[in-house]
């Protein structure tokens, strides 16, 4: 078995010598317990946040998809996947009485997912799109008619929020990266507006698209893009604000922009959330979005990159916008 160990915070981006990539042997399985080996993992956004509350020395936190390969649970039966936030490991021996580790998201069988990838359930098929459907709808409330915009638009949740938008009616203004992402967002998944961050004038271009102003914004980056937006809103507009990316490599405190003027003048509601708010609804979103799959009404992209060994370039990679959809890791 391997496991990558996370030895210290980065500090600015990550580097390789943060992490050690270590054999280890497992203890044969008890009652009660289940070997599990890893098929896909994740990167997400999130390990970068927690490394600075993660002690030093231990395994890497994640979800993956695994194999269940022995088992002293009846619940979970060898030859069944599952859902586990196991960490960068290739082999994890999990109690049933501690399913719930890492950040918090229990281990479950894998749904049915019909003829499509078990890879989707780290996806749009998973937590992030748990995050889209629930912080988007449950905080933003969009209503037919209404603008909305996205910020990391052409990522994991961001793509998924575009898309919820377009069903919902709504007029969907999308931000990312790279022309590329903009291309697949509006002819493929039918945002009507792209914005480049890196080459273009986000306010400039948000007159254009939103000339009568924005009643919901999904913050996946926080920072000056969003004041950006915060600024252009609508009274009485929701802001969900999932993450703030932009400045989870910060090398120190940094001029952070701030759209307190704007949210108290126009009366904005902004409320923040964790995913795991929804836990006791977990299979009700995963089955909603299986629903828009199967009805062609949700499309989605994985970036995938080969082999366990390569889970920290997969990791920056992502930091770095090389993904397009959800980045994942293939054992
Ligand atoms: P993504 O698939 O969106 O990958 C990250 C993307 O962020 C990159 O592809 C890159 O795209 C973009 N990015 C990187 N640096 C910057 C920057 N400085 N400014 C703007 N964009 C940048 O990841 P996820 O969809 O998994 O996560 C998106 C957000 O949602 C993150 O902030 C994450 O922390 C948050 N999140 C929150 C959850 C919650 O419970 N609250 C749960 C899951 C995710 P580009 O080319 O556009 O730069």
């Amino acid at each position: 078995a391997k496991k990558w160990v996370f030895v210290q915070p980065s500090k600015g981006f990550p580097k390789i010598s943060d992490f050690k990539l270590e054999e280890e042997k497992l203890r044969p399985i008890e009652d009660g317990e289940f070997l599990v080996e890893a098929v896909y993992l994740s990167v997400d956004p999130y390990m970068r946040a927690y490394m600075y509350r993660l002690p030093k020395n231990t395994t890497m936190i994640g979800g993956q998809i695994a194999k269940i390969i022995e088992s002293k649970a009846s619940e979970f039966p060898v030859g069944k996947y599952v859902y586990s936030s196991s960490g960068w490991r290739s082999h994890t021996i999990i109690n049933t009485k501690q399913l719930s580790d890492g950040i918090g998201l229990p281990t479950i069988l894998l749904p049915d997912f019909g003829n499509l990838p078990l890879s989707l359930g780290l996806g749009v098929l998973g937590m992030p799109g748990n995050t889209a459907y629930f912080g988007f709808l449950e905080l933003c409330k969009p209503k037919q008619g209404e603008t909305v915009v996205v910020s990391g638009a052409a990522g994991a949740v961001g793509s998924h929020v575009v898309q919820i938008a377009k069903i919902k009616g709504c007029t969907v203004i999308g931000i990312a990266g790279s022309d590329e992402k903009g291309k697949w967002l509006t002819e493929e998944l039918g945002l009507d507006y792209f914005i480049n961050y890196k080459t273009q004038n986000i306010e400039e271009e948000l007159k254009k698209a939103a000339p009568n102003g924005i009643d919901c914004y999904f913050d996946n980056v926080g920072g000056e893009i969003s004041t950006t937006i915060i600024n252009q809103m609508n009274t009485f507009g929701r802001v969900s604000i999932c993450g703030s990316i932009s400045g989870y490599n910060a090398t120190e405190t940094q001029k952070v922009s701030s759209p307190y003027f704007a949210i108290v003048g126009k009366q904005l509601t902004l409320e923040g959330f964790l995913v795991t708010r929804w836990n006791d609804k977990w299979l009700e979103g995963i089955d909603a979005n299986l629903k828009w799959i199967q009805a062609g009404k949700l499309k989605y992209r994985e970036t995938i990159t080969e082999g366990f060994d390569n889970m920290f370039t997969a990791f920056t990679d992502m930091l770095q916008g090389k993904n397009t959809g959800k980045a994942i890791v293939k054992v």
